[in-house]
């Protein structure tokens, strides 16, 4: 019998009727011999409620607390499965990231999965169960609950359909598959069939907050089949995410925003070796991650530094911020908040001059300063003002004809 992994997502289980609606589909892959694994989120927006409840208590939770708390939410929708799948006669068992053996690294709020323990899952499934998983969660070596960074639960499941040997893993969402740009802000978005692990990877990191990038990852790693499709219309086909080999015809597959970052610039800091290191390396002791970095040499022998981070860090970067501020005797950083990363993406799409060339051109027939540019192989990233960011987002997706069928 084959293992089959299938993921819901928090609008996928926000409430009763939706949980009715996902048990029947459960239930009509067991009848036709399937083993399933399920993985789910918390019910709706119920993870935001708790962050705005700890916020509540104090501005600045700790992260082994809010990851106690964050938690929860996945318990109640794996509980709530479980004894809808009961009531309808089959048998199901819910298990915690922990009863499920999945160990993280110690990393509060943003731990990574170091192994999983399958012995239960499969001892389970053995016993004819529909084995419910909570997404998103695991356990350190403190024996401590942590959770994997937002939309982890994404990640939980390609984990567990590598660790258990499963022939496929569907994520179950809002929308009917991965589309050539949000369709919620951009209303000319297309489906795609089919995407490359590389092309999807992109898109995860680059804002398409529809997959976390460490489960496209994962799943790359390990060659598993992903399906991501629609909850809500149970028979429409997805997008299926599989490896395509490279093309020589570079082209743009999808444009992206992430307006979930902020800019810092350090002003000022001197003109020596060292610099960078004492800066980024205090960043890195403290598993921080970066993306963007510019330096500027300043006419009298200074440099200025920028760099990008994501939102949610900027509280603990800002710690950072003032060590090496002391340690160097630099300005106070300038902060940025209100900046966002347009992107487009495509396998090879840098080796066609024409490309980039367009998508500078556009931004500027539509007067939008471009901050900070970034590009790799796959993608070119542009740093704008987040109040220009919807409307070059359909712009750009216009210019580069994405809205028509290749
Ligand atoms: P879930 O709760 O099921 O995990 P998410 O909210 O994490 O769902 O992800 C789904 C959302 O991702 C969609 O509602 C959509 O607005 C957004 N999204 C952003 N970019 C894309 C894209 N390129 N294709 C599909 N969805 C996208
Ligand atoms: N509930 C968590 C979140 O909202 C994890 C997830 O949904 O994947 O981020
Ligand atoms: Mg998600």
């Amino acid at each position: 019998m084959s293992i089959i992994v299938q993921k819901f997502g928090g609008s996928s289980v926000a409430d009763v009727t939706r949980i009715q609606r996902v048990t029947d589909h459960i239930i009509q892959h067991k009848k036709n011999g399937y083993q399933p694994i399920i993985v789910v989120s918390a019910m709706g927006d119920s993870t935001n409620h708790l962050i705005d409840l700890a916020k509540q208590i104090t501005p600045s939770p700790s992260s082994r607390e809010m990851d106690m708390l964050l938690s929860t939410g996945e318990q109640i929708s794996i509980a709530l499965l479980a004894m809808a799948i009961e009531a309808k006669g089959y048998k199901a068992i819910s298990l915690t990231g922990y009863q499920c053996g999945i160990k993280t690294d110690h990393y509060y709020s943003k731990a990574k999965i170091s192994d999983i323990k399958t012995n239960r899952v499969l001892d389970e499934l053995a016993k004819d169960h529909i084995v419910i998983v909570a997404g998103f969660q695991g356990m350190n070596d403190l024996g401590d609950i942590t959770t994997l960074g937002r939309g982890g639960s994404d990640t939980t499941a390609v984990a567990l359909a590598v660790a258990c040997g499963a022939d496929l893993c569907e994520i179950y969402t809002d929308v009917p598959g991965i589309f050539t740009s949000d369709p919620r802000v951009v209303k000319e978005a297309r489906k795609i069939d089919a995407i490359s692990y590389d092309e999807m990877l992109e898109f995860a990191k680059l804002g398409a907050k529809v997959m976390h990038p460490r489960s496209v990852e994962l799943a790359r790693k390990n060659n598993m089949k992903l399906i991501v499709r629609s909850s809500f219309n149970l028979d429409e086909k997805g997008t299926e995410i599989i490896e395509v080999k490279n093309m020589e015809n570079a082209q743009v597959r999808g444009v992206t925003l992430d307006d979930n970052i902020v800019r810092i610039t350090v002003p000022n800091v001197p003109d020596e070796p060292g610099i960078a290191y004492k800066l980024f390396s205090k960043l890195a002791a403290e598993n921080l991650s970066v993306d963007m970095i510019i330096q500027n040499l300043n006419h009298d022998e200074h440099n200025d530094i920028s760099f990008t981070i994501n939102e949610d860090d900027l509280d603990q970067v800002e710690e950072v911020m003032h060590l090496f501020i002391d340690e160097i005797g630099a300005n106070p950083p300038l902060i940025k908040k209100t900046v966002a990363k347009l992107s487009i993406v495509g396998t090879g799409i840098t080796s066609d001059a024409k490309i980039a060339s367009g998508l500078f051109g556009r931004l500027y027939e539509l007067g939008i300063n471009i901050e900070m540019i970034s590009t790799s192989e796959i993608k070119i990233s542009c740093i704008i003002d987040t109040a220009c960011a919807d409307r070059a987002l359909n712009e750009i997706h216009h210019f580069f004809e994405l809205h028509k069928v290749i």
